[in-house]
C-alpha cells in the first residue's frame, strides 16, 4: 500500500476521507486530478529559496517528497535534507507568512519516513517563509528563516499517535464515526463525505443557525435538527430572529436597529448614496515601490451612484500591472465619487483599507481618504447583526447568498467568476499570458463579476428601504 503526505494529511483531516482518496487510487477514480498552477510570482520565490538555502549552507542535498510504495521512496522536489555522516536537516519552504499546523503535521510526517527509509534521525527542522513587514526597494531580507523544533516537538505526542492509527488505517481502511473533536467534523457542510456521517435522511437545518457550530451538533444529535425542533430557551436572541424567520417563513427586519446604524434607509434627505467594490491582487513579492508582501493592490473598481431618482454605473479601466495602479485608481474614484453622501461597500473594512494603504502610499490623498472614511457605511452589519434575514438566506451572511434571497430575479449565477480569489488568480494568470483572446476573456468575466458585486449593494439596498417604506405607511 503506497503511504504520502498528501493522505496523512487528509486522515488528519477526516479518516473517511482519506478512505475516499485511497479508493480513487486504486483505480475507482472519476474525478480529474487538479493541478495548480504556479504564478510567476511564486516561482520567483521557490527559486530565491533554492539559492538563499544553497548559498547558506555547504554539504549534500536530498530534494525530497516522501512518499512510499513498496517500500521504495519516491523522491521530487518538495522539500531539502541538508545530510552529513552524523546530521539531517530538514528545511521546507512556502510563500506565506505564517507557519500553520498542516504543515507541521507535514513535516512530521516527513521526519518519519526518514527515519523509517534511511534509518537516521532529523536533527533539525527549520522553515523559510516570506517576511510580512519586507518593504518594496529593499534588497534582502523578504525571506524568513526559523526554527521549527519547539513547535515539532509540541505536536510530536499528538501526531504521534496519529501516525500509529494511520498506518493501522491504512491496512485495514474502515469508515469511522463523526469525530468529537474536531473542527471539520461539526457541520456537514464542512465534512468531506456527508452521507457517512451525516446521513440525508436525518435533519440538518440547525447546522444552518447562526453562530453555533458545537450547540448544533449537540442539538443534531439529539435529535433536534429540523427548524422547527430547535427549543428556543436555549437561543442566543440573534438565532431566535433566525429561527422565527423560518418557522413563519417571512423576512425579519428590525427596524429601529437600522435607523439607528443610519436614517439612509429612508433617505428623507435625498443625499446620494455610492456603491464601491474592488478588485484587487495581493502578490507575494512587492511589485511596486511601498508595498509589503501580500498588499492588496487595487485593478479595478465599480461605482453605482443613486441619486434618489436615477442609477449611473462606471466602471474603471482594467490595470495590468505594468506600473503601479493606484495613482490611477484614486485619480479616477476622486473624479467619479459624489462629494458627498455615504459610501457603502460589503465588507467595508476590505475597501477601507485598499483605500488607506493607496492613500498612504500617494499622500495627496490623505485627505481625500479620510473624508471617505467618514462616509463609509458596512451593508453586511445589518445581514451580520440580524436586522434583516430572510429564511431564503438559509444561515448564510455572503452577499452572493442574500442578493438572490431578497432579490430572486438575480444571482450570481451564470457569471464566470463567483468570488473575490479567484478574480484574482485568473487575474495574475492573464497577466503572464501572451494569448490575447484569454486576456480579453479574463478582463470581461472580472468586470463582469466587480459590477454585479455593486448593483447587488443597489439591490439590496433598494429592498431595504422599499420594506421601510411599506412598514411606515401601515
Ligand atoms: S463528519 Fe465528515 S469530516 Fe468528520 S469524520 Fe465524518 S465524514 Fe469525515
Amino acid at each position: 500500500m503506497k503511504i504520502s503526505q498528501s493522505l496523512f494529511l487528509a486522515y488528519l483531516d477526516c479518516p473517511n476521507h482519506c478512505k475516499e482518496l485511497i479508493s480513487q487510487r486504486e483505480g475507482n477514480n472519476t474525478k480529474p486530478n487538479k493541478t495548480r498552477v504556479i504564478l510567476n510570482d511564486e516561482r520567483l520565490f521557490y527559486n530565491l529559496t533554492r539559492d538563499f538555502i544553497l548559498s547558506q549552507f555547504d554539504g549534500s542535498y536530498i530534494e525530497w517528497d516522501l512518499s512510499a510504495e513498496n517500500d521504495t521512496v519516491r523522491v521530487s522536489s518538495n522539500c531539502i535534507i541538508k545530510t552529513s555522516e552524523s546530521i539531517s536537516i530538514l528545511i521546507d519552504y512556502r510563500p506565506i507568512t505564517h507557519i500553520k499546523k498542516d504543515w507541521i503535521a507535514k513535516l512530521f510526517f516527513q521526519m518519519k519516513m526518514w527515519e523509517h527509509y534511511f534509518n537516521k534521525k532529523i536533527n533539525s527542522v527549520y522553515a523559510i517563509t516570506i517576511e510580512k513587514e519586507f518593504e518594496s526597494g529593499k534588497k534582502f531580507g523578504i525571506l524568513r528563516f526559523q526554527s521549527l523544533n519547539k513547535k515539532i516537538e509540541k505536536e510530536s505526542p499528538f501526531l504521534e499517535s496519529k501516525y500509529n492509527d494511520f498506518l493501522n488505517f491504512i491496512q485495514n481502511p474502515k469508515y469511522s464515526d463523526p469525530k468529537n473533536d474536531d473542527e471539520t467534523c461539526q457541520s456537514p457542510k464542512s465534512c468531506h463525505h456527508r452521507n457517512v456521517c451525516f446521513p440525508i435522511a436525518l435533519d440538518t437545518e440547525v447546522f444552518s443557525l447562526r453562530d453555533s457550530q458545537h450547540f448544533a451538533m449537540s442539538l443534531y444529535r439529539r435529535g433536534l435538527g429540523k427548524w422547527e425542533n430547535i427549543p428556543m430557551r436555549e437561543l442566543s436572541s440573534k438565532q431566535e430572529i433566525q429561527i422565527l424567520a423560518h418557522r413563519e417563513n417571512r423576512l425579519k427586519l428590525n427596524l429601529p436597529k437600522l435607523l439607528e446604524y443610519s436614517n439612509i434607509w429612508t433617505n428623507e434627505s435625498k443625499e446620494t448614496i455610492s456603491f464601491l467594490d474592488f478588485e484587487t491582487v495581493n502578490p507575494c513579492f512587492p511589485m511596486f515601490e511601498r508595498t509589503k508582501p501580500f498588499d492588496h493592490i487595487p485593478i479595478l473598481f465599480s461605482l453605482h451612484i443613486y441619486d434618489g431618482n436615477a442609477l449611473t454605473h462606471h466602471l474603471s479601466q482594467l490595470h495590468w500591472l505594468d506600473k503601479d495602479p493606484r495613482l490611477d485608481v484614486l485619480t479616477e474614484l476622486k473624479s467619479l465619487l459624489p462629494k458627498n453622501g455615504p459610501i457603502f461597500a460589503f465588507q467595508s473594512l476590505f475597501e477601507e483599507g485598499v483605500l488607506k494603504s493607496s492613500s498612504e502610499a500617494y499622500p495627496d490623498f490623505w485627505e481625500d481618504w479620510l473624508l471617505w472614511k467618514e462616509r463609509m457605511l458596512d451593508m453586511a452589519t445589518p445581514f451580520r447583526q440580524m436586522w434583516v434575514y430572510h429564511p431564503r438566506q438559509n444561515g448564510s451572511f455572503s452577499l452572493k447568498e442574500i442578493l438572490p434571497a431578497l432579490v430572486p430575479e438575480k444571482s450570481y449565477n451564470g457569471l464566470e467568476i463567483k468570488n473575490g480569489a479567484i478574480a484574482n488568480r485568473m487575474f495574475l494568470q492573464a497577466c503572464e499570458s501572451n494569448d490575447p483572446h484569454s486576456k480579453e476573456k479574463t478582463a470581461k468575466d472580472i468586470q463582469e463579476y466587480c459590477s454585479l458585486d455593486t448593483l447587488s449593494l443597489f439591490l439590496i439596498y433598494k429592498f431595504i428601504n422599499a420594506q421601510i417604506l411599506s412598514q411606515n405607511s401601515l
